[in-house]
């Protein structure tokens, strides 16, 4: 994952004068309120997790609708919390996509259980239900488990959010529980048919779902996430796990008329939130959907002067029924028209001046994986095939114009030049 530039504009709307020398992946759009916030919180004397913390938590939930939310320190902590609080436990299963990143893995190892790689969707690059289903009947066999598999964890890939219907009637058939990996997905909604209302990412699409605030993703507070659900006990459980197992939190602990006393209830982690990040969540929330709508308008600008070109393909809008976060956009090469590839095409962009990146190299084609559960290539063939031709444009909320439009003729330059 590229690591972002920072620019801060420092009035309320983004600083974009002269065009930078190259267009970075991401910029984030951090604006005054943020700043103001964060000095305020600087200033009053209360760093840690405290009165931001609980605002944050609290416009959050109503934001996506959910009953409760709880501010860690990242989604990675938000997903590990998650699956601890549903009881995995050591040898079970869990159905994860391989087309996604490290995070959504490895909080099932930290458990002791095994992350089942699932291949993708070759459109959407979402988790392929049907792979799931042949995987669970023992159609196929990828990897071996000690015991009962028990979860599903959906990643919306780019802000697309899968068919949730589909899923909440896979994991109700199959006896799973569902945690979404959000991170890329907020703000974002599905719905059935056009006849539905929406059902917003969040808002009970999931057992609990899981966002990012890190500092390239659609919200950030630099590092960050939130755990969201509707049901009361995986909240107390996922909050406890958050600081230390401790019966309650510094915050009820040091503010005035708090007790000195706590127990430990359990061996918990170290994930929770601080002020400083809240102050800053607090008010990239108020603007998410301007954002988003920002970012929106920038995927339709690409879409129209990019759709032309043969050598690449667009990615999936979603159609009428999915509100889109577009957090990436990523196209697709067609290497029957290239005579480079998709590695030699992001050299071209760059020295374009152009930053891209790749979302993923598939969990299967890393070394853990593969040395873990000796797993090959062609045991994910979508998931493969996707990987050696997908790139991501920079998608950001304060791109100018003539950033933009820097994109759009680097892009349709490389794919001029090397022409098949
Ligand atoms: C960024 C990302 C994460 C991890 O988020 P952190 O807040 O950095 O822990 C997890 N899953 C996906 C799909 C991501 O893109």
């Amino acid at each position: 994952m590229s690591r972002p530039t920072a620019s801060v504009a420092t009035v309320t709307q983004p600083v974009a004068a002269a065009p930078p020398a190259a267009v970075p992946f991401f910029r984030p759009d951090v604006r005054q309120p943020e700043i103001d916030e964060v000095v305020a919180t600087l200033r009053s004397g209360w760093l840690t997790t405290g009165p931001r913390v609980k605002r944050f938590e609290e416009e959050f939930a109503a934001a996506v609708g959910a009953d409760f939310a709880v501010a860690v320190n990242s989604c990675t902590a938000a997903l590990h919390l998650a699956v601890e609080a549903l009881g995995l436990s050591p040898g079970g299963g869990v159905l994860v996509p391989t087309m996604t990143f490290a995070a959504t893995a490895e909080i099932v190892r930290y458990l002791g259980a095994v992350p089942i790689l699932v291949d993708c969707d070759p459109i959407t690059g979402n988790i392929d239900l049907d792979d799931a289903e042949r995987i669970l009947s023992g159609q196929r066999h990828v990897q071996a488990t000690t015991g009962p598999t028990v979860g599903i964890i959906p990643v919306h890939i780019s802000g697309l959010m899968v068919d949730c219907g589909a899923v909440e009637r896979f994991a109700k058939r199959n006896q799973l529980w569902v945690v979404e990996d959000a991170a890329h997905a907020l703000p974002a909604a599905w719905r059935a048919t056009a006849a539905d209302s929406w059902t917003w990412c969040g808002s009970g699409t999931a057992d609990v779902t899981c966002f990012s605030f890190y500092a390239n993703k659609t919200l950030t507070t630099g590092e960050g996430g939130m755990a969201v659900t509707n049901t009361k006990a995986l909240a107390d459980r996922m909050r406890l796990m958050s600081l230390h197992g401790l019966s309650h939190d510094a915050w009820g602990r040091y503010r005035d008329g708090g007790s000195w006393d706590y127990r430990i209830i359990a061996a918990g982690f170290k994930d929770n939130m601080t002020d400083i990040a809240a102050a800053i969540g607090i008010h990239q929330l108020a603007r998410a959907e301007s954002m988003r709508a920002r970012r929106e308008e920038i995927a339709a600008i690409y879409r129209h002067r990019l759709e032309e070109e043969e050598a690449i393909e667009m990615p999936p809008a979603g159609g009428a029924n999915r509100v889109h976060a577009w957090h990436l956009f990523p196209i697709r090469l067609r290497l029957d028209r290239l005579t480079i590839d998709r590695d030699q095409f992001i050299v071209e962009l760059t020295k374009r001046r152009v930053m891209t990146a790749v979302h993923w190299r598939p969990l299967h084609l890393h070394p853990y994986y593969q040395d873990t559960y000796g797993l090959s290539p062609m045991d994910f063939p979508n998931a493969t095939a996707l990987f050696t031709r997908t790139l991501s444009l920079p998608l950001f909320p304060s791109m100018a114009e003539a950033e933009i439009d820097q994109v759009i003729e680097a892009v349709l330059g490389v794919c001029t030049r090397f022409r098949k």
